[in-house]
Order: C-alpha cells, then structure tokens, then sequence
C-alpha cells in the first residue's frame, strides 16, 4: 500500500477537463460550455481542498442540472483516454500492477473518489480518478463520507504512515501439513486522524478477510518457488523470502500485505519444515 503520484500539471486540470468537453458535440457540449465558470469555480475549490485535506467539506453540486453531461465526460472520448494513460505514466513502473485500495487484485477500473453520482462535475478531474479494482470500486461506491470524516484513503493526497499498521500471525497445523495466516490492522502510533481513515478504509473494504484468504495462494507459490531456489543452489529458503519481501516492500511500502507475509514467513522457525510439507 503506496501513496499514488498525481498527474502532473501543466496542462491544469481544469485545462485537460476542457479538451475532453471540447470533443463533445451539439446539445452536451453546449451545456457544458454554458456552465464554464461554475465548473472552473468547482475545479478551484477540489485542488484548494485537496491540498488543505477539507475534501470532506466539499458543499453539494451546483451543477446536478447538468448532471448527465458532466458525467458523460468520463465516457468514450479520446482526452479521457490521454488523461487515464496519463494517470498510469505518473506511476514508478509495476505500481500499478495491484489495485493500491488493497494491494490484492488487478486495478481494472477508475474511482470517482467524490463519487460521481453526487459529484458530477468532477467526473473528469484527474484528481478524482483513482486507479482501483472493481471489487473496491463497488464496494466504496458512493459512500465516501461518514459523519463527515473520509471513509477511504485518498491514494493522491494521503500518506501511507510509516509505521507496522499491519500485522499478521502465521499458523500452520502439521497433521494437515497446511499454513495459514492471519492479519490485522493497529493504531501503531500514528495519529488518531490517520488511524480514524486507515482503519475505516481496512474495515469498509473488508481488507482482513481479503488477505486471510489471498495468503493461501500466495503461501503455496512462494514456498515452491523457495524450493526451486533451493535445488537451483540458492543459499537459502530464508534469505529468498527476505529479497522477495523486500523487493514487494520496494514497490508497495513497507506495509503492504505481502511484504508484511514474507518477511514474517522468512524469520518463522518453522520455514524448512513447510517446504518439506509441498
Ligand atoms: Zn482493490
């Protein structure tokens, strides 16, 4: 789990909106083009928000007028296509290759973080579009907001904190000759603000349980690729899943649930015996 890096800007944001509206045509593209300073003020006031972390104070659309227009933005349409790949060029190479919401599965979709059912005017605002999985996407849906604290992480605007918010205990059972793991989230000494949206974020998205039952697979596949380290004349099962944590680490921080599983299985006293196991 990584922060995301923003498009970077110029063109403003507002500017690369434009060009998606100006390859509108007829009755949409007038429409939008009648709502020009609104949005711009509506632009203004999410970057101003973003950078001061009062995103949940966004006030309501002015704009629910002109809803279908503004969200049709997001559609088929040459400059949002620029602007998504623009979004994975930002990213250090492989980032992208799990969905950052919760490192688990591919990212084949875009977030509306202020979701654009109630927010269409930020329906093609690179700051809004977050890569994401489609699990994730469903499940945070429109409900970004409870009692007006952010519910989710913001992957452009928050820092991932650097402490071991993660954690995971490793079981295995030797008359069944299975391992399995099990993780959870704590408060690790950041501040109750973060813990407040990283918590809510672990718990909405059902991350626990994602990882408890992703761990199975994973376990398996590194254990064997360990013995095939092994027989190839690598030093050791121990310092493989070191490397292999670190390497996840590298890309996905310190944190992330893999990183966190391999280095636990690589220090475990029990690792030769669960390569013995396969
Ligand atoms: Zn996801």
């Amino acid at each position: 789990m990584k922060q995301l890096t923003p498009v970077t800007t110029p063109p403003a944001y507002i500017d690369i909106f434009e060009e998606i509206r100006d390859n509108k045509k007829g009755a949409a593209k007038a429409a939008l083009f009648g709502a020009q300073a609104a949005i711009r003020s509506r632009f203004t006031d999410y970057e101003a928000r973003f950078t001061a972390d009062t995103l949940q104070g966004m006030p309501p659309s002015t704009l629910a007028g002109i809803k279908t227009e503004l969200r049709s933005c997001y559609g088929r349409n040459k400059s949002m296509e620029a602007l998504k790949q623009a979004i994975k060029d930002a990213q250090p190479k492989g980032r992208l290759q799990w969905c950052p919401y919760c490192g688990a599965t591919t990212p084949g979709s875009y977030d509306h973080y202020l979701p654009a059912e109630e927010f269409p005017e930020f329906a093609a605002h690179a700051l809004n579009l977050v890569p994401s999985c489609t699990r994730c996407n469903s499940t945070k849906d429109d409900d970004w907001l409870h009692a007006g604290a952010r519910q989710y992480l913001h992957f452009y605007r928050d820092a991932i904190p650097v402490v071991p918010f993660l954690t995971v205990v490793i079981t295995s059972n030797a008359a069944a000759q299975a391992v399995g793991a099990t993780f959870a989230v704590q408060q690790a000494g950041m501040s109750a603000a973060s813990w407040a949206l990283l918590e809510a974020h672990f718990r909405k998205l059902k991350l626990m349980e994602l990882y408890d039952s992703y761990s199975n697979d994973l376990i398996n596949t590194v254990l064997r690729s360990a013995r095939s380290h092994i027989n190839a004349g690598g030093p050791s099962a121990a310092d493989f899943l070191a490397n292999e944590a670190q390497e996840n680490a590298d890309l996905y921080g310190d944190y992330g649930w893999r990183a966190v599983l391999l280095r636990e299985m690589s220090v475990h006293p029990h690792l030769d015996q669960w390569i013995a196991w396969l």
